[in-house]
C-alpha cells in the first residue's frame, strides 16, 4: 500500500529520528500503528500533542491544512482572552514563550454596561495582586505560537494536508480511514476537529446544540481616547458591543448582532462604520478608525454529552465549543487537554492500559462539570443579556447593581480568571 501524503516536520520518538525521505518513509510503512493519534492540528489537538510530549507514547496528529498553513495561520479577527491557567500550561510546553511581548496585552480590568445607562459592573484586580486580571493574544499568534513549539518539538509525526474521512474503535483499537484510502490504526484516537466535529458524529456522542441566531462582527480599530486596559462588555438593545482593549490606543471591537444585521455592517462603508460603532459606544473611546479587515462569525455553541467513548475522547472545541461573550472556549480547551493528558500519563506511570475506560471517565469526571456550568452560564447570560423585553432589561439592571455590592460574587468572577488551578467541581 503506498505511503500517505505526509509532511515529516516531526519524527516522532520511536524508533530514533531518521536522515533521510526514504527511510522516513520506509519507516512509515513499518509503523502504521500509533499509541494515540489526534484528529485536528488547531490549538487544542497540538497542546494536547506538547502534554503528551515526555509520555515515550507514539502519537501522530491527522490535519486537513498544509503544514505552511499552520505555520504562518493568517489573522482571522479574533482577539482571546486568555486566563492565568492558560497562561500556565501555555508557559510549561513552552509555547507562551514563542508568543513575542509585543503581542501579549494586558487585560487590567473589565466593566459591563448595561443599555443606555452609564451604570457600570466593574472588575480589576484585588488590591494585594499586582498583575493583570488576564491577557489578550491574537488567535492568529496563539495558532503560530504553539505550532512552532510543536515543530521544534519531537511530540508527535504531522500528518498534514490529510483529511479524515471515517473513524471507528472497537475494544481492539481505534481505526481512521483518511482522504488516499489509506486505514491507520492506533491505541486511542482523539478528536479535536471543531465545534462541528464529524468524528464526534461518527463516534455515535450526541451533544447539546444551541444556534444563537447571531453573528459577532470583529474589527481591530483605533481610538482618540486611552482604554486604560480595560474590557468593556456592553449589553445594548439590540446588539451587544464589547471592547478588547490591546494596545493604549487601538482595541478590537466584536459587535454581535443578529445574522440578517450583520451584513448591513459589513456592506457599510468604512467611515459609516467608523461613526457607527462610535455612536454604538457613547463616544467613549472618542472617534474610531477601523485598522484592517472586518471579520464576521455565526455564533453555534455546542456541549458534548459524553466526552469519552470506546478508545475515543474528545477534546477542545469537539467537547465544548462556547458563545465568546464569556471568552471562556480556548481556556476551557486547553485545560480539557492537560486533564486528559495527566489522565493518561498517569496510567502510563502505573503500567495501566492509557485507553481504558476508567481513564477516559476519569478526564471526563474532572473536566464535564466545570464544561457544564461555564455552557450552561454562558447561554443564561446571554438569553438574559440578548432579551429586549422590558422585563428581561428590568432584571439585567437589577443583576449588575446586586452583583457590584457582592463582593462574593465579583471575587468568584476574579477567581475564576485569575487561578492557576484546574476549577475543582463536584462530580454530579
Ligand atoms: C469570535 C470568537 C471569539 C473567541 N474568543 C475567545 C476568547 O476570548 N477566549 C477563549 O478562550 N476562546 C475564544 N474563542 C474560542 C476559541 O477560538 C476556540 O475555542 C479555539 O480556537 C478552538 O480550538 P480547537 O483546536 O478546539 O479547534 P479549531 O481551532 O477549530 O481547530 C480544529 C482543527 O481540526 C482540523 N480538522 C477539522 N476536521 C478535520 C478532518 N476531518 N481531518 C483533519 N483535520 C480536521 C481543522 O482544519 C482545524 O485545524 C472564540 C471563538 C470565536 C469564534
Amino acid at each position: 500500500m503506498p505511503p500517505p501524503a505526509i509532511t515529516f516536520h516531526n519524527l516522532c520518538q520511536f524508533p530514533a529520528p531518521v536522515p533521510d525521505l526514504e527511510s522516513a518513509l520506509h519507516r512509515w510503512e513499518s509503523s502504521m500503528d500509533y499509541d494515540i493519534a489526534i484528529i485536528g492540528a488547531g490549538p487544542a489537538g497540538l497542546s494536547f500533542a506538547l502534554s503528551l510530549r515526555d509520555s515515550g507514547l507514539k502519537v501522530a496528529i491527522i490535519e486537513k491544512q498544509p503544514a505552511d498553513t499552520l505555520q504562518a495561520p493568517a489573522y482571522d479577527g479574533r482577539e482571546i482572552a486568555l486566563t492565568h491557567l492558560s497562561q500556565k500550561l501555555m508557559h510549561a510546553h513552552g509555547s507562551w514563550q514563542r508568543l513575542g511581548d509585543g503581542n501579549i496585552h494586558p487585560l487590567m480590568a473589565a466593566s459591563v454596561l448595561n443599555g443606555r445607562s452609564d451604570y457600570r459592573l466593574h472588575f480589576d484586580a484585588p488590591a494585594n495582586i499586582k498583575g493583570p486580571l488576564g491577557y489578550l493574544v491574537s488567535n492568529q499568534n496563539i495558532r503560530r505560537a504553539i505550532f512552532a513549539e510543536f515543530a521544534a518539538s519531537e511530540a508527535a509525526t504531522l500528518l498534514d494536508n490529510t483529511n479524515v474521512q471515517h473513524v471507528r474503535t472497537d475494544a481492539s483499537g481505534g481505526y481512521i480511514t483518511l482522504d488516499n484510502g489509506t486505514t491507520l490504526s492506533a491505541s486511542l484516537v482523539i478528536a479535536a476537529d471543531t465545534r462541528f466535529s464529524a468524528t464526534r458524529n461518527q463516534m455515535g456522542i450526541a451533544s447539546d446544540y444551541n444556534d444563537y441566531g447571531r453573528s459577532a462582527l470583529l474589527c481591530v480599530m483605533e481610538h482618540e481616547q486611552p482604554h486604560h486596559h480595560t474590557a468593556l462588555e456592553c449589553f445594548f438593545y439590540g446588539g451587544t458591543l464589547a471592547v478588547l482593549p490591546l494596545d493604549e490606543y487601538r482595541c478590537s471591537v466584536v459587535i454581535t448582532v443578529n445574522s440578517a444585521q450583520v451584513s448591513e455592517l459589513l456592506q457599510m462603508s468604512e467611515e459609516a462604520f467608523n461613526n457607527e460603532v462610535a455612536q454604538r459606544l457613547g463616544n467613549r473611546l472618542g472617534s474610531m478608525k477601523q485598522c484592517g479587515e472586518r471579520y464576521h462569525y455565526p455564533l453555534v455553541g455546542v456541549h458534548a454529552r459524553k466526552f469519552y467513548g470506546e478508545r475515543f475522547a474528545l477534546v477542545g472545541d469537539a467537547a465544548v465549543g462556547m458563545h465568546p461573550v464569556t471568552a471562556h472556549g480556548f481556556n476551557l480547551g486547553l485545560s480539557g487537554q492537560d486533564l486528559l493528558a495527566s489522565e493518561i500519563m498517569k496510567a502510563c506511570k502505573n503500567q495501566r492500559p492509557f485507553w481504558d475506560t476508567q481513564v477516559l471517565a476519569a478526564y471526563q469526571q474532572q473536566h464535564m462539570p466545570n464544561a457544564r456550568v461555564l455552557y450552561h452560564g454562558t447561554n443564561t447570560v446571554v438569553g438574559l443579556f440578548t432579551d429586549d423585553r422590558l422585563p428581561a432589561r428590568l432584571l439585567r439592571t437589577a443583576v449588575l447593581r446586586i452583583s457590584n455590592h457582592l463582593p462574593p460574587l465579583k471575587q468568584a468572577i476574579r477567581h475564576k480568571l485569575m487561578s492557576e488551578q484546574h476549577p475543582r467541581l463536584r462530580v454530579f
